[in-house]
């Protein structure tokens, strides 16, 4: 029978899939050196993001056939030596495409009417209704780069809230681009005419720093930079400055250029919102991330994956 290790807690719903097929074993919290003791008897290991598979832990996983991270990236993973090893790499991005989606509107909801100040303002016995005139997403126009799954799914929330849609990614999708009311432009363009530019894209060695000093003085004035993807897409050193200078409005981040964010001037500006990587943070998410990969590692074993 197949043997599986769970080394970082996921949803039990997961597991429920797994033990049809495989004789589970959950052992969360695990010392590096516990981790390398078990992994030889494992046919696959199951992570989330606290546990490091190293390496060394692939060597020593010599039955290991498959590693799946119940998660977006792979990025705990050493995904060379695994390759190097021929063994399958199981993750599952389309777990969190609502969770991150309903972040960014939350997180755009949050800039235009001010709700974090308020609400710390109000708790402090204030009542800054004067200070706190906002603004509508109505109206406005939502430039998304990236429109993959998350991107697409911001593009329908924005859209019912009656925002006007400019697109960009290196693969149009037109039929989308119709369905939303949305048109595909070169990047200059969107950035130029944009009230809130939303990013979209997996980090890669081209969109490292995609949006650098040339983006952000090409953006409105007063616009709005939502990060969500991954923090160095974003050079944040000059984002401080345009936020400094008051060159672009405000911006709302749940990913930085170094987690987790300490000590970043990024802190004390009043311009910004911050969330801590709490993207793919919802019970859904993390259900269905557990159940995507317990499903995935089914198929794989049972031979039609
Ligand atoms: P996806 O693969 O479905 O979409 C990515 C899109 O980016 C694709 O349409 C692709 O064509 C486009 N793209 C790639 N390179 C590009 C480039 N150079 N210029 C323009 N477009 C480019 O991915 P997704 O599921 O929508 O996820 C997007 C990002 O969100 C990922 O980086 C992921 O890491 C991040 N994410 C963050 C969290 C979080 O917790 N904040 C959670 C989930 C995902």
């Amino acid at each position: 029978m197949v043997r599986i290790l769970v080394c970082d807690k996921i949803h039990e719903d997961g597991i429920r899939i797994l033990r049809e097929f495989a004789e589970v074993d959950v052992s969360t919290g695990m010392k590096p050196e516990e981790l390398l003791a078990k992994v030889p008897d494992y046919d696959a290991i199951v992570v989330r993001s606290a546990t490091k598979v190293t390496a060394e832990v692939i060597s020593a996983g010599k039955s290991l056939k498959a590693i799946a991270r119940a998660g977006v990236g792979l990025d705990n993973v050493d995904t060379k030596a695994a390759l190097a090893r021929n063994i399958k790499l199981i993750n599952s991005p389309e777990a969190s495409t609502v969770a991150v989606a309903e972040l960014v509107m939350g997180l755009m909801l949050s800039f235009a009417r001010k709700i974090p100040r308020a609400d710390l303002g109000t708790k402090q016995g204030k009542w800054e209704k004067k200070e706190l005139m906002g603004t509508e997403l109505r109206g406005k126009t939502l430039g998304i780069i990236g429109t993959g799954n998350i991107g697409k799914a911001v593009g329908r929330r924005a859209a019912a809230f009656e925002m006007r849609l400019l697109l960009y990614d290196v693969v149009r999708d037109e039929g989308f681009a119709r369905e939303v009311g949305g048109r595909y432009v070169e990047l200059d363009e969107l950035l130029r005419n944009s009230d809130y530019v939303t990013l979209h894209v997996p980090l890669l060695p081209e969109t490292r720093h995609m949006i650098g000093k040339r983006e952000l003085e090409m953006m409105k004035q007063g616009a709005v930079l939502i990060n969500t993807s991954r923090g160095a897409v974003v050079d944040e050193k000059e984002l401080i400055e345009a936020l400094k200078g008051g060159r672009i409005g405000g911006a709302c981040l749940d990913v930085y250029e170094t987690e987790p964010l300490t000590d970043s001037p990024l802190l004390s500006l009043p311009n910004v919102v911050l969330t801590p990587h709490i993207g793919a943070s919802t019970i859904e998410a993390q259900r269905e991330a557990a159940v995507v990969v317990a499903q995935k590692l089914k198929k794989f074993f049972e031979g039609s994956a």
